[in-house]
């Protein structure tokens, strides 16, 4: 196994900024993954030109890190979005899901940004027979509410190179990119029209001073702007004592493996999924097995963690698992094994705009569906400080300061 800890998306190398030290300006944004990045691009779709990018680490983010999938709806099926929600807000996010998939989509268009987009669909698989149950109650939901959603049968997934599974739900409308060269298309795009970007810069601290918001960072020191907006995710808390005190998201590790290139051609290269979700995979454009998951199966399921080194036994249950649900005529060979930290929501829903101080800004807590809410969610955010109206859902139930 080679490349340990070292992501495949990475293998195309991340751009970073400048090392100086960074000077002031009206928005700062703290993290340059796919939501920094993509609050940045928002803000300057609106006209605002004085911005400051700054990372640290910037390689650890979870941005380098997923699956690459770009899926319509959450992290729950639609079956317990409505036992979770009710219809009616399931139902709403469930669109804006379908929003903020397109808004990467129409992105991508807009600049040709070459990321291997591919709007070719999402199989989400059971492995056993009540997963089998809550899929069918979903599509019947889903199929209720308009949005297209159908069963795929047991023989059918067998055809298709599954084996041990139960039968499944295509969604037709999700898709997958390479999230390095989006993550870097994007950002290429900001740097042309302005944006300031700066790596190394930890900030400890962001609070509201006078009619100015103060950033306090190592090395650099104080830095001062009119506005911040915290785009660090997990990281969140570690930074903001607002994320801290309420909690608003926890951390928790992901982690991956991806074979060698494959000598035959899977039939299913579009994202997938199985035991609800737990287990998702993708055939790179290169042909790799690219799995991860499996931390439900571990004590204490990867949680509270920022170490991204990866678990051994996660590892093994992955390469188990591929063993046995999918039907390969070869053997497979392991290259990269990495992990990453995501964000899980308090609420199950992201957190968009001001939080206890109205210059300091928030979009974060995507629960592992971050690839679209990210940018989705970035360009909401752009809405909301440009006070431009937003959707209910958004005001009702993204609201980071819910808890106050
Ligand atoms: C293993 C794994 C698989 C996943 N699979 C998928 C998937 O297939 N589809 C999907 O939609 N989502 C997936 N996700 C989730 C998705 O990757 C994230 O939700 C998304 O990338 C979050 O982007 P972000 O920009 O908010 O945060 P991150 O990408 O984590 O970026 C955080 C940024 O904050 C910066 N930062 C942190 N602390 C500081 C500090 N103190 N000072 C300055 N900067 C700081 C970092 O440098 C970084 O730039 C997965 C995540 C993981 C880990």
């Amino acid at each position: 196994m080679s490349g340990y800890s070292h992501p495949y998306w990475l293998e195309v190398p991340a751009l970073k900024g400048s090392p100086d030290k960074p000077q002031d300006a009206e928005i700062v944004i703290i993290g340059s993954g796919l939501s920094g990045v993509s609050t940045a691009y928002w803000l300057q779709e609106k006209g605002y030109s004085n911005l400051l990018l700054v990372d640290y680490e910037p390689e650890k983010a979870a941005t380098f890190r997923n699956c690459g999938h770009i899926l319509y709806g959450t992290v729950e099926s639609m079956q317990a979005l409505v036992a979770l929600h009710g219809a009616e807000v399931a139902s709403k996010l469930w669109s804006l899901s379908i929003d903020v998939c397109h808004e990467v989509r129409d992105t991508i268009r807009r600049h040709q940004i070459e990321a291997h987009y591919k709007q070719d669909g999402y199989l989400v698989i059971a492995i056993d027979e009540s997963e089998e149950r809550e899929i069918q109650q979903s599509i019947e939901l889903l199929q209720q509410n308009g949005f297209a959603s159908e069963y795929v049968t047991r023989e059918q997934l067998e055809k298709k190179g599954f084996r041990n599974v139960f039968g499944g739900r295509f969604e037709p409308g999700s898709a997958q990119a390479h999230p390095t060269l989006f993550r870097n298309g994007l950002l290429d795009v900001c740097l042309k029209r302005g944006l300031k970007y700066h790596s190394g810069v930890r900030v400890e601290a962001v609070e509201e001073v006078g009619d100015k918001v103060r950033l306090k960072t190592t090395p650099w020191g104080s830095i001062e702007a009119d506005a911040a907006v915290i785009a660090a995710n997990a990281y969140s808390p570690l930074l903001s004592e607002f994320f801290a005190r309420y909690r608003l998201v926890e951390p928790y590790r992901g982690q991956i493996i991806t074979s060698k290139p494959l000598q035959h051609r899977f039939p299913v290269r579009f994202p997938h999924s199985f035991d609800h979700g737990y287990e998702y995979a993708i055939i790179t454009e290169d042909n790799r097995l690219m799995i991860g998951g499996w931390r439900n199966r571990t004590e204490g399921g990867e949680l509270g963690t920022y170490e991204i080194n990866v678990n051994p036994l996660v590892e093994l249950g992955l390469r188990e698992f591929v063993e046995n649900h999918y039907a390969l005529t070869e053997k497979v060979e392991w290259e990269f094994s990495w992990s990453g930290i995501m964000a899980a929501s308090k609420t199950g829903f992201p957190f968009i705009g001001p939080t206890d101080s109205q210059r300091i800004f928030t979009c974060s807590g995507y629960t592992g569906h971050g690839f679209s809410w990210a940018h989705g969610s970035a360009k909401i955010l752009a809405d909301i400080i440009n006070g431009d109206p937003v959707p209910d859902i958004v005001r009702e139930k993204c609201n980071p300061r819910f808890f106050i």
